[in-house]
């Protein structure tokens, strides 16, 4: 699939940097362009393809901190020359414009929603989100933060990929350490996602292409990526169970977004050479796929790629009624009232302060 991808923010631009490298580094081609855009100027300096600042009469390169309004705002007062620079980038060949962002920062929590809107108007590809659920462990602005992006961007972006940052955390880990092993989880399963909609070789009639992803993702809302990979046997006959318990740790353990299971469809890529590729297996892991997300909308395909592994990709479309998402908006609506509460304290705390019977000194 054909893709312009566009960063937005600190994780925005470093995810971007992951994706591209990876299709570049695999020679996949299908990152057919990509733009940075953030309000800080220091995030962008590390980006290896262009960049645009935006905001700076408000904020001057220094970023709006957590303020994911002020980061809307900024998106929209800057969009036409957001616009321009990737109207230069998007083509006739485009398939689809991933919108790539943190959701519970500042820039791309508020900025990704307002640029997914302005694309899905003009464009007639798909706009899809590609976003960053916080980790548990952090704090509640960028819980709510995260809740508000959400919501918005699952409305104004044909569906979006979610990632949970809890996904991967390896203890021990400090945390850019565990950000890039993150990123290059997610640059992987999206970069071969990606890929296996171009891939034109191999058995032609089971192969993949763009419009099996496009419809996986047609229901809209919340959609998650699997993958897992494991060594194969020469022969085909003999990876059957292989391919099957692939497909299951790349839906239970290998999730962007675990426990989400329940579905309203569901695309199964397997990927590997075709000599070593058992069309039972795939078949029988597909099923197993249509069972576990209780979708009948479970589409199959093959990724001719030369490797001794196969690996499979479960892309789950539709998932915002599963448990995961649930507890965590259940946590974002919290942290709001929470937040809402201290406000209101700090209201009353100020007002008894200044009714106080004391006269001032002057
Ligand atoms: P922004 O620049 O204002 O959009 O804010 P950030 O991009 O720093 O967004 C903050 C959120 O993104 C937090 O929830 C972080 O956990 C997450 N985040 C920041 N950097 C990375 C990264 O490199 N990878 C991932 N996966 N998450 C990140």
């Amino acid at each position: 699939m054909k893709t312009v991808l566009v960063g937005v923010g600190q994780a925005g631009g470093k995810l971007t940097t992951a994706l591209a490298s990876f299709d570049e580094e695999m020679g996949f081609g299908a990152v057919r362009d990509a733009l940075a855009v953030n309000t800080a100027s220091a995030d962008l300096q590390s980006v290896p393809f262009e960049t645009m600042l935006i905001g700076q009469d408000r904020v001057n390169g220094h970023g709006v901190g957590g303020d994911n309004e002020l980061g809307a705002e900024i998106m929209q007062n800057d969009i036409d020359q957001v616009m321009t620079a990737l109207g230069n980038r998007i083509s006739a060949e485009t398939e689809s414009i991933f919108v790539v962002a943190g959701l519970g920062g500042g820039t791309g929590s508020g900025g990704a929603p307002v640029l997914a809107k302005r694309l899905s108007r003009v464009y007639d590809v798909p706009v899809y989100g590609l976003g960053v659920l916080p980790g548990s462990d952090e704090g509640a602005l960028y819980q709510v933060n995260a809740g508000r992006s959400l919501k918005t961007l699952a409305r104004e972006a044909d569906a979006v990929l979610l990632i949970d940052n809890d996904a991967w955390k390896e203890s021990g880990e400090s945390m850019s350490e565990g950000y890039e092993a993150i990123n290059q989880n997610i640059a992987r399963r999206v970069g071969l996602l990606l890929a296996a909609g171009e891939a034109t070789e191999g058995v032609a009639e089971s192969v993949v292409d763009s419009s099996e992803i496009i419809n996986t993702l047609r229901a809209g809302g919340i959609a998650s990526l699997g993958y897992a990979s494991t060594p194969a046997a020469e022969e085909a006959a003999e990876n059957i169970s292989v391919i099957t318990s692939t497909t299951r740790n790349a839906m239970l353990t290998g999730s962007s977004l675990p426990e989400a299971t329940d579905a309203e469809a569901a695309l199964l890529i397997v990927a590997g050479q075709p000599e070593r590729l058992s069309r039972k297996g795939v078949e029988k892991a597909r099923k197993w796929v249509e069972t576990e997300t209780e979708s009948m909308q479970v589409r199959g395909g093959d990724f001719p790629i030369d490797s001794s592994r196969l690996a499979s990709l479960v892309l789950l479309g539709g998932v915002e009624r599963s448990d995961r998402v649930q507890r965590f908006m259940t946590r974002a609506e919290q942290a709001a009232e929470e937040a809402a509460e201290i406000d209101q304290t700090a209201r009353e705390a100020d007002k008894t302060f200044q009714n106080d019977e004391l006269d001032g000194l002057f």
